[in-house]
């Protein structure tokens, strides 16, 4: 069993670590992602886009350590780790009902910086499709057909590429999206000739369509409604459907130079949640989702399961690695030699000695 440390006795570990992330930042931006951002907080600030706390975390834990003050453009959205969990929550962020305007308005100039959202096909990188197809494949057994559903399917290129991937393993397959961006869905008709259908999980439910895999390729952590989304997800499945997730680990921020290995980069408001593969395996137990493979990554295949209770995570884990890749972000940023590092530095004392 791991001790539980609330947030009090983790800020007295190693004090003052994240002194930078709470400082917040005003980072110089692109003149596209400047003005969607300042079109973002008008929209805010005229209700047309509606923000609220997170709350207690999805594990019932109310006790968290804030980790930053701010997400990658400055915006006020703050990062808080749950002592209990380890699961990191945006808050504020964006409620649930806001997403498909902020999707289709704001998300993508504003992270591309770019209002010619045809230049992003790939959001994710190319080869992320085959990277899905190599990943799943094995679990799948040889198969001649498959009906594949990805939610949050961006431009089509994860299908694209998956349904090549497949078909040079000799399957067909059958790809099935929906994405709130109708540029996305423009997109993927021309250029892949794959018909995405306006929306998310709701509408993918209204179907009625079985669905032999079922993916979310960076689509979990910009989640709001996390218990309906997941609730949802399960109810898309069947026995025998697996479940392809994946979103950006933190436990691998040390090897994210995209991040500039900085969780100040890492950090998004568009991110509700962020996950290391603890707690990506933690949260989809909780809502009867069983892993089969995992990866710090962070991705994992699951299958309908029982619910199981939390799993136990030490907190303090996450508080070190993080702590660690802020105090070597010098080195890992190449501009600095590796600091000296005590064995006393690491670990939490406990009370008074
Ligand atoms: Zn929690």
């Amino acid at each position: 069993m791991h001790r539980r440390y609330s947030a009090a006795e983790l800020t007295r570990f190693r004090p003052g670590w994240n002194a930078r992330l709470l400082a917040g930042h005003a980072p110089g931006l692109e003149p596209v992602a400047e003005k969607y951002k300042a079109r973002l907080l008008a929209d805010i600030e005229a209700g047309r886009l509606v923000v609220e706390e997170s709350g207690a975390c999805l594990c019932g834990g109310g006790d968290f350590l804030p980790l930053a003050a701010t997400d990658r453009f400055g915006l006020p959205f703050g990062s808080l780790l749950c002592t209990r969990c380890g699961l990191v929550l945006t808050s504020p962020r964006l409620a649930e009902a806001s997403l498909p305007r902020y999707y289709n308005e704001i998300y993508h100039p504003l992270v591309f910086g770019t209002e010619r959202i045809a230049e992003y096909v790939n959001f994710t990188g190319y080869g992320q499709g085959r990277l899905v197809w190599e990943r799943l494949s094995p679990h799948l057994g040889r198969r001649e057909a498959l009906r594949v559903l990805e939610i949050g399917a961006g431009t089509g290129s994860v299908l694209h590429e998956m349904r090549e991937a497949a078909l040079a393993d000799g399957c067909r397959l059958e790809p099935w999206g929906f994405e709130y961006s109708r540029d996305c869905l423009d997109i993927a008709a021309s250029r892949f000739g794959i018909t995405l259908l306006e929306g998310g999980c709701a509408e993918a439910l209204a179907l009625g369509r079985s669905f032999d895999c079922v993916v979310l390729s960076h689509v979990l952590e910009h989640v709001s409604d996390l218990p309906a989304f997941l609730a949802d997800v399960r109810a898309l499945m069947r026995d025998g459907t697996l479940l392809y997730v994946e979103v950006p680990g933190l436990m691998v921020l040390h090897k994210s130079p995209w991040y500039e290995y900085d969780f100040l980069k890492y950090a998004i408001h568009a991110h509700t949640f962020a996950f290391t593969r603890q707690t990506l395996v933690g949260v989809l137990r909780r809502f009867g989702l069983a892993d089969i493979a995992s990866d710090e990554l962070a991705y994992g295949i699951f299958a309908k399961g029982e619910r199981t209770p939390d799993e136990d995570f030490a907190a303090v884990d996450l508080v070190a690695y993080l702590a660690f890749v802020e105090r070597e972000l010098g080195y890992l940023q190449g501009k600095e030699t590796l600091a000296v590092k005590t064995r006393a530095d690491d670990e939490p004392t406990d009370g008074g000695a």
